[in-house]
This record gives C-alpha cells, sequence and structure tokens, in this order.
C-alpha cells in the first residue's frame, strides 16, 4: 500500500496493508491503520473549518499522530505547516498570525486546540470558537508551508506545491536506488525539510518511517537497538548527526545489518566523516545530496564512493537532480525547476528579488556560493550572507540580533559564529552593548538565557553573552562579526 501524490489518496490497498507504516515515538500504525486514521483526521478537521488550500498548523514531537496529521492534510488539500515542540509558544503564535489561523493541531494531544491569546480575533470576525480564522492562501495546490530563519526577526514560510513534492518523490523513486518499501529513520524535526524526504519517500513508495525522538537520539545505544529491531535501510540526517553516532562502535554494519543507504542534506558533508562510514558500513551507499528549503529538500546530488573520496578533498555536491537546472550567476548558485516554491508567504519584497524566471521556470537565487569544475562537478562553498547552520539547523544571525535587541535595556546586539578549522560553525557567542569596556553583563540581563528560550528555539540561543562598549562596524557599516569573533578569543585567551 502506498499514498499516491497525483491521485491524491491510498492505493494498492490490498497490498501488504499489515505492513508497519509509522513506528511512533508513542504508539506504531500499519498501512491499512494509517489510512483509516487519516481519513478520521480530515474529517474532523473539516468539522474545525479547515479546507483545501487552508493551512492547518500541526504542532508535536515524533508522535504517530503527527505522521497521520500530515497525510490526512494531504488528502484534505489544506497545506500542513509542521512545528516541532522545539519551537517555544511565542514562536509558534507569531506563524500563526502570519496565517492568520487561531487553531492547530495538537499531535500529544490527538485533537484541535485554540490559541488562548487570539480568541478576540475570532469573536471580531464571528468565527465559532471551534474553528479556524485561517482563510484559504493566495497560492493554492499546496502542500506544505515550512518556516525557516527570517532576516526581520520573524519566521518566513517557505510555500512548496504539491507539483514540487511530486518532483521530489519522482527524483527519489528513479535515482536513490532505495528498494521496495524502504525503512526510514526520521531524526530531524518536521519542522526541518530535510524530513520531508522520509515522510514523502514512505509514504510514495509504501516505506516505514521509524521516529526517533530526541529523547531517543540522546541515547546513542537505545537508538540504534530501535534502528536495528525496525531493521532501518535509509538513514537520513545531516552529517553533523551521523559524525555523533561514530562514538558508538555498533554504529557499524554489524550492529544495522539492514542499512543500505545514507541519506545527507543540510550542511557540508565532510570527506573524513564519509571515509569513516566507508569503513564501518563497506556496503551502504553514501549519497550526498544539497539545496535549500526553497527548492523542496534537495537540489543535486552525488553518490560518494571511494573514486570521489579520492579525486576530491573537499566534497562536490554533484550535479543538479532530473528535471531540474543548477547555474551560477556572478558567484552564486541558482537553482530552476518544478521543485522551487510558490515564493515566500506574504514577503513580495524577498520573492521579488530572490525568485525569477529562467527558461519559462520558478528559479530561485540561494544566496550560496558556487563553482562548477571541468566534468561539470558543482561545488558549494558557504553563504554570501549572514546565515549560519549549526548541527545543520539554518539559523539566521539577524534573527539572533532581533531577539536580544528585545531583551530590556539592550540598544545594540550581534549574534557571532564561531568557526572551526574547516569553516563550519561550532557554537553561537553574542555580543550586547553596554557602553562599559567590561564583559561582563550588567544585572538586569541574569536571566537573559531564559528570556531567548521563549523566542527563539534553543539551537539559536546562544552559548554565551558578553558585553562590549560600542559593536565594532566593518568599512561598509556592518556589524563586524568576524573582529567580534576576534575579540571573544582574545578575552578567553586572557582569562
Ligand atoms: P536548509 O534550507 O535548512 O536545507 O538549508 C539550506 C542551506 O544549507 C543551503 O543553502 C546551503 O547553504 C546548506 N547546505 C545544504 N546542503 C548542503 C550540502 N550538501 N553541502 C553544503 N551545504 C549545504
Amino acid at each position: 500500500m502506498r499514498f499516491d501524490l497525483a491521485e491524491n489518496r491510498f492505493v494498492e490497498t490490498d497490498v501488504a496493508a499489515d505492513a508497519w507504516a509509522v513506528i511512533g515515538a508513542d504508539r506504531s500504525l500499519r498501512w491499512s491503520e494509517l489510512a483509516a486514521e487519516a481519513d478520521a483526521w480530515c474529517e474532523s478537521a473539516r468539522a474545525h473549518g479547515f479546507a483545501a488550500d487552508v493551512p492547518v498548523i500541526l504542532r508535536g514531537h515524533k508522535e504517530a499522530s503527527f505522521f497521520v496529521a500530515m497525510a490526512g492534510a494531504l488528502l484534505l488539500g489544506a497545506p500542513f505547516v509542521p512545528l516541532d515542540t522545539i519551537y517555544p509558544d511565542e514562536r509558534m503564535r507569531r506563524i500563526a498570525d502570519e496565517l492568520g489561523a487561531t487553531m492547530y493541531y495538537d499531535a500529544s494531544a490527538e485533537r484541535f486546540a485554540a490559541f488562548r491569546t487570539n480568541g478576540e480575533a475570532a469573536a471580531k470576525v464571528g468565527v465559532p470558537p471551534e474553528s479556524t480564522t485561517a482563510t484559504p492562501l493566495r497560492e493554492t495546490g499546496l502542500a506544505y508551508v515550512l518556516f525557516t530563519s527570517g532576516t526581520t526577526g520573524t519566521p518566513k514560510g517557505v510555500q512548496i506545491g504539491r507539483e514540487s513534492v511530486q518532483a521530489l518523490v519522482d527524483w527519489m523513486s528513479a535515482d536513490f536506488a532505495l528498494g521496495t518499501a524502504p525503512v526510514f529513520l526520521n531524526q530531524a524535526p518536521f519542522s526541518f525539510d530535510l524530513s520531508m524526504y522520509e515522510v514523502f519517500g514512505t509514504l510514495a513508495l509504501g516505506g516505514t518511517i521509524v521516529l526517533a525522538s530526541r529523547t531517543l537520539c540522546s541515547q546513542g545505544a537505545a537508538l540504534l537497538d530501535t534502528l536495528a529491531t525496525h531493521q532501518v535501510t535509509t538513514w537520513v540526517s545531516t552529517p553533523s548527526f551521523a559524525q555523533q553516532q561514530l562514538l558508538n562502535p555498533q554504529f557499524s554494519e554489524q550492529g544495522l545489518k539492514s542499512l543500505r543507504t545514507f541519506l545527507f542534506c543540510g550542511e557540508v558533508l565532510p570527506a573524513a566523516l564519509s571515509r569513516q562510514l566507508r569503513q564501518r558500513f563497506p556496503a551502504a551507499r553514501i549519497i550526498n545530496t544539497y539545496g535549500p528549503t526553497e527548492a523542496t529538500v534537495a537540489t543535486t546530488w552525488i553518490v560518494v564512493d571511494d573514486a570521489v573520496l579520492a579525486e576530491h578533498p573537499r566534497l562536490p555536491i554533484g550535479r543538479a537532480k532530473r528535471d531540474s537546472q543548477v547555474f551560477i550567476d556572478d558567484g552564486e548558485l541558482c537553482i530552476a525547476g518544478p521543485h522551487v516554491m510558490r515564493g515566500y508567504l506574504n514577503r513580495d519584497d524577498l520573492n521579488a528579488t530572490r525568485m525569477f524566471t529562467h527558461d519559462g521556470r520558478r528559479a530561485f537565487r540561494t544566496g550560496d556560493l558556487g563553482s562548477v569544475d571541468a566534468q561539470g562537478l558543482l561545488f558549494c562553498h558557504g553563504r554570501i550572507d549572514d546565515q549560519v547552520k549549526v548541527g545543520g539547523y539554518r539559523i539566521e544571525l539577524l534573527e539572533i540580533d532581533a531577539a536580544l535587541r528585545a531583551l530590556p535595556g539592550v540598544p545594540a546586539a550581534a549574534a557571532v559564529p564561531l568557526r572551526r578549522p574547516d569553516g563550519s560553525v561550532a557554537r553561537i557567542v553574542a555580543f550586547v552593548e553596554t557602553g562599559d569596556d567590561a564583559t561582563h553583563l550588567p544585572a538586569h540581563l541574569h536571566d537573559w538565557k531564559a528570556r531567548l528560550a521563549a523566542r527563539l528555539p534553543s539551537y539559536m540561543i546562544p552559548s554565551e553573552l558578553l558585553g562590549c562598549r560600542v559593536l565594532p562596524v566593518s568599512v561598509n557599516f556592518k556589524i563586524d562579526r568576524t573582529q567580534l569573533a576576534q575579540d571573544y578569543r582574545d578575552a578567553h585567551l586572557k582569562s
């Protein structure tokens, strides 16, 4: 059994209906159960005022019901907006405001819930308290809207059409050699688009998704036991997550006998990690994929085998996937094809500068620096702007700056990435202007971490906050984050 996106229904319903579809952190579902629950979810959503093209926020963390809700939203034609509980309430509310939504689906409670604070808004437009106020989006036929870090301090909604998801699954079926009914590790939160590989891979290929919670992922041995028990065939994660598992000797072909594929995306795949994986899993295929959320999970790919490793000390990101184009314009990687987003929600300003048409197809400027070698292999050389990746999570430093400026008595602030020798970000620290030469903070900022946690997910919170008299600026009057990183190192060398 599987879910056919084009027909928008479960198909081949008499084939392996008893096979596992979802192994959740809380309960598991067979394909027949998934189909029945998705239908029921759809009915319940309709009763709460959701309909085709009306966005529906899904909130939770690795519950089987989260997956049911995504399948149900597809059936209904309602674009789903996945929000992991790693996002604090305030961030969820800002996203809800952007969507005009007064209700969301709570996957842990398995019910629709109202946002307590904006009942007033619903009353004003005469909507019953048990219904959403969200109206159909201007873009129709979207599969999901994924919110990523935004430079203005508010996350921005990436609108992905169903045709883009179809292109993703067509590519996965044609080129990834995942076999029939692959069993996927799902570790990334559903608010991170990497996870859409497993969500749509499972649905389209009639596979199984094993939802690994944060708690399980923090217990290396238990995680591997779970993956071995469910005979996971396809590992999907950022390279950082796989790197952490290397600490466990069981993370090997002997420990995970069914594992055949490593599917990576989201950040640079280090050659050293690939070599270690080749040793631990000699028979597995390692696929490095690259691409921003704005182009439906990934756009380029390369199978990293011994020949590629021998030739490239820094790994290429490969070639454009079928039916898409990748080219370099003034040093910047640009993407065209049916998998490019329909645009940022309510951000015509950004759409005007980042989106364009190329050979009659939607195209997107990635903000990544790129190059192409004589064999046509593409390379990514990092960002043009202030976007960084920490452990695979995408972060706009300007969004952290905005949250820091909302602290009491902070006129100016800057988040500063501390980089490893290979350029990857080890952690983020931050500086606030205090008008004082000392780096210690004034007493009224003692609770800065708790205040930031109300607004930002944990991976965006700087590990340290320091004071400075005035933030240094570069020649073009931008905050000089490189100088601040140096100041941080100097201060630590002295102490
Ligand atoms: P996200 O939208 O979270 O998937 O982040 C997309 C960004 O992550 C890209 O624009 C790149 O800067 C970076 N990225 C994603 N995949 C790779 C990769 N395989 N190699 C290098 N950078 C990558």
